[in-house]
C-alpha cells in the first residue's frame, strides 16, 4: 500500500519535473578538450539522472558480489546447526524408544555437527549407556562435571550408576554434591536421605528429612514418622554404647516427633524403667494404652509396676484393661493373668471375649492359651490336645511384619532384617501364606514368607 502510494508520487513528481522542462526550456553549451556539446537543460537533467540511477546499481551489484561468501558462509552454518539440531532431536527420540544403534549414530552426528559440547554429551552417555556400555557413560558423565551448565546433569548420571552398582559411599559423595548443588530438587533430598538411612548416619539423615520437608519434598506426616524411626534408633544405639543420657534424650525427641509411632512409647517407657523413673513408664504406658494397646507396653509394664503375687498382677491388669476395656490386648492380658493366678472361670471367660473382639477364629496364640487352660485348670488333656491341633492350622497372632516383603520379625527394627528397607514393619497379623523359613540372627527368630511372585496361586 505505502509502496504504490509511494510510486504514486514518484510518477507525478517525474512528470511535474517533465512538464517543467518542457514549459521552461534553455540550451546549454560544453566545451571540453576541443569538443562542443549543444542541447537543452531537460535533456541535461535526465541525462544525469540516468547516470545516477546506473552508479547505484553498479554499486549495488558491486556490494553484492563482495558479500557473497561471507552470505554464502553465513546459509551453510545455518544449515549445519538445522541438521544438528535435527541429529539431537532423533538421537533423543532414538533414546526414547530404546534403539541404542541408532541414538549412537545421531549422537555422533549431532557431536560433530553443532559442536556444543553441553547439548550433546547428555544424548552420548544416554546412547552409551543403552547400548549398555557404563564406562563410555560414565566417562561423559564425569566430562559433564567440568562445566557448569552441566556438571549437575552429570552428577545425577554418576548418582544413578552408583546407585545400580551398589556402592553406597560414592553414591553418598555424589548425592551430597548434587544436595550443594541444588540444595531444593525434591529427589535429590529424598536420594540422600534413602542413602544415609542405608548406611546408618542417622544425624545426616534426620537433617535431610527437615530440610526435605521444609521443601515439601516428603508430606508433614510421613516426615515426623521417619524422624521418630531414626530417633528411636539412635536412642537404642546411645543405650547400646552406654550413652543411657543421650538414648533418654532421642527416644523422647522421637515420641514427641510422632506419638503414633508404633516404637516410640514402649522404647521410651524401657527407658525411664532402667532410670529408676517407674512412675513416669508407668503413666507412659498407661496413656498409651487408652489409645493403642500393645504387647511391647505390656511388657515394660510389668517392669514399671513390679507385684510379688500374681493375684497382685491381676489387680494391676485389670487397672491397664479398664483403659481399653473391648480391646483383644486388654483381654488377652486379663486372661493370662487370670490364667498364671489359676482363675480358671476368670480366664475361660476373658479368653472367650479374646476371640470374639478379634473377630473371625482364635489365633494360634489364643488356642495355645486355651489349651494351658483344659489341662491346668480343667484336667482335660483330650479338650487340650484339641486346641494344640488347632492352634496348627489358626490364624497366626499379630506380629512384626515388613510391608515391603513381608518377613515377620519378633520385635522392631527401624530396617528390615531381611530386605533393608527402612521402617517398614508394622503390627499386624502376618498373611496367612505358608511361614516358609526361620532365619536366626542373633537374639532373636525370623519367620519368613516366599516373595509373592513365587507364592502358589492358590
Ligand atoms: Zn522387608
Amino acid at each position: 500500500m505505502t509502496r504504490t502510494v509511494g510510486l504514486l508520487f514518484l510518477v507525478a513528481a517525474v512528470m511535474l519535473g517533465v512538464a517543467w522542462f518542457a514549459d521552461n526550456t534553455g540550451a546549454v553549451t560544453i566545451v571540453w578538450q576541443g569538443w562542443r556539446v549543444g542541447t537543452s537543460t531537460g535533456v541535461l537533467a535526465a541525462v544525469v539522472i540516468g547516470i545516477a540511477i546506473l552508479t547505484a546499481l553498479v554499486y549495488r551489484f558491486w556490494r553484492g558480489v563482495a558479500r557473497a561468501p561471507q552470505a554464502f558462509g553465513r546459509w551453510r552454518r545455518e544449515r549445519r546447526r538445522r541438521r544438528g539440531y535435527v541429529a539431537l532431536t532423533q538421537g533423543l527420540v532414538a533414546v526414547a524408544a530404546g534403539d541404542p544403534h541408532e541414538a549412537r549414530r545421531q549422537a555422533r552426528r549431532a557431536d560433530v555437527l553443532l559442536n556444543e559440547p553441553p547439548l550433546t554429551m547428555l544424548l552420548s552417555a544416554q546412547s552409551a549407556q543403552l547400548a549398555g556400555d557404563e564406562q563410555a557413560a560414565a566417562r561423559y558423565f564425569n566430562d559433564m562435571l567440568a562445566r557448569p551448565e552441566t556438571e549437575f546433569l552429570g552428577l545425577r548420571g554418576l548418582l544413578i550408576q552408583a546407585m545400580r552398582a551398589d556402592d553406597r559411599q560414592r553414591a553418598l559423595t555424589l548425592a551430597r554434591r548434587a544436595r550443594d548443588l541444588r540444595p531444593k530438587t525434591p529427589w535429590v533430598l529424598t536420594t540422600l536421605f534413602d542413602l544415609e538411612t542405608q548406611v546408618g548416619d542417622w544425624k545426616s539423615a534426620i537433617g535431610t528429612l527437615q530440610r526435605a520437608a521444609r521443601i515439601k519434598a516428603i508430606a508433614p506426616l510421613p516426615a515426623k514418622r521417619r524422624e521418630a524411626a531414626a530417633l528411636i534408633e539412635l536412642s537404642r544405639l546411645a543405650a547400646a554404647e552406654g550413652r543411657d543420657r543421650d538414648a533418654l534424650r532421642f527416644a523422647e525427641q522421637a515420641h514427641h516427633a510422632d506419638r503414633n509411632h508404633p516404637a516410640a512409647a514402649a522404647g521410651l517407657a524401657r527407658l525411664y524403667v532402667s532410670a529408676g523413673k517407674l512412675h513416669a513408664a508407668g503413666k507412659l504406658i498407661e496413656s498409651e494404652w487408652a489409645r493403642a494397646p500393645h504387647p511391647d507396653l505390656l511388657a515394660v509394664y510389668r517392669l514399671a509396676r513390679p507385684v510379688a503375687e500374681p493375684l497382685q498382677w491381676v489387680k494391676q491388669a485389670e487397672r491397664l484393661a479398664r483403659l481399653a476395656p473391648l480391646h483383644r490386648e486388654s483381654l488377652m492380658t486379663l486372661g493370662l493373668a487370670s490364667l498364671d493366678a489359676g482363675l480358671w472361670e476368670e480366664a475361660r471367660r476373658h479368653l472367650t471375649e479374646a476371640a470374639k473382639a478379634a473377630g473371625g477364629e482364635p489365633s494360634a496364640g489364643l488356642c495355645r492359651m486355651m489349651a494351658r487352660l483344659e489341662e491346668d485348670g480343667f484336667s482335660d488333656p483330650a479338650a487340650a490336645r484339641s486346641w494344640l491341633t488347632r492352634a496348627a492350622v489358626a490364624p497366626p497372632d499379630p506380629a512384626w511384619v515388613c510391608d515391603a516383603c513381608g518377613a515377620v520379625h519378633t520385635d522392631w527394627q527401624v530396617k528390615c532384617a531381611r530386605c533393608s528397607a527402612f521402617d517398614r514393619l508394622a503390627w499386624r497379623v502376618p498373611d496367612r501364606a505358608r511361614p516358609m523359613l526361620v532365619e536366626s540372627t542373633p537374639g532373636r527368630t525370623i519367620e519368613s514368607h516366599p516373595p509373592p511372585a513365587s507364592l502358589p496361586s492358590s
